[in-house]
């Protein structure tokens, strides 16, 4: 049984104060929450490399992973403006985000770019989440499975163990654009992907990876989407920012 995630991607968004009253508030939430039902959801938030050390801080003694939208390739180097992931597992990072829509789009990041920072990853104990997903006309050109084929292909090439990594499914079409894929739409993406899996891998690793939904995930969709099989969480955007919505994410989760 895949335990589930929920997590936050904050992108470029919050200053020091706005995070301690983030967590202030969310921990609080979760304290009431816990008095009656077990804390059976993971939580991971993705926060600005400004914030890595606020948020760990914050969250002091509580379960939520801190994790970075980014890593670097190399370990250390002539690399100016980079953070390396052994630089952010010194500092008790546990997961990044790897290969985000915007950080292929922005920063012309490619498959080969991501497949190596996924080695780095799970060579230095950090959870990866690869970001897959295709954009509108892909979708409308019927190539929404070709293109989370070659996106796992090459992201994962050459990786033997692929440990305990995560694949976020996004269609680029939905983030931030309120507008989110049907729980139907979703399923079969994500069904795909485990299939794809099971191909690269063995079955037992396919059935063990957890497979996220990212793209204007909210309260009120939340639900629907996280009650079929093959949707093990999500990965949120702007609804993260705020800890009532996200808390509220968390409280509807399907369990
Ligand atoms: C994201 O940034 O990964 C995302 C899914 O954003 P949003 O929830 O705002 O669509």
């Amino acid at each position: 049984m895949r335990k589930g995630l929920l997590a936050g991607n904050w992108k470029m968004h919050k200053s020091k104060k706005e995070t301690k009253e983030f967590f202030s508030s969310f921990i609080n939430k979760l304290d009431q929450f816990k008095k009656d039902r077990p804390l059976d959801i993971e939580i991971a938030l993705f926060v600005p490399y400004t914030l890595l050390e606020a948020a760990l801080n914050q969250n002091a003694g509580n379960f939520i992973k801190i994790g970075s939208q980014n890593i670097h390739a190399e370990s250390k180097g002539a690399y100016t403006g980079e953070i390396s992931a052994n630089m952010l597992k010194d500092i008790g990072i546990t997961a990044a985000l790897i290969g985000h829509s915007e950080r292929r789009q922005y920063n012309n990041e490619n498959n080969q770019d991501i497949s190596k920072k996924i080695e780095t990853c799970l060579r230095e104990n950090i959870t990866p989440i690869l970001c897959v997903g295709e954009t509108l006309e892909q979708r409308d050109r019927n190539q929404t499975e070709e293109v989370l084929k070659t996106q796992l292909q090459e992201g994962l090439n050459s990786i033997s163990d692929i440990k305990d990594l995560v694949v976020a499914y996004e269609p680029v079409w939905a983030i931030g654009t309120g507008k989110t894929a049907t729980p139907d739409m979703a399923e079969s993406a994500h069904l795909y992907i485990r299939n794809t899996l099971m191909e690269l891998y063995r079955s037992d690793v396919s059935e063990k990876t957890r497979i996220l939904y990212g793209g204007s995930m909210k309260p009120s969709n939340i639900k629907e989407l996280t009650q079929n099989k093959n949707i093990d969480g999500g990965l949120v955007g702007g609804a993260s920012l705020d800890p009532d919505d996200f808390y509220s994410m968390y409280e509807r989760f399907h369990r």
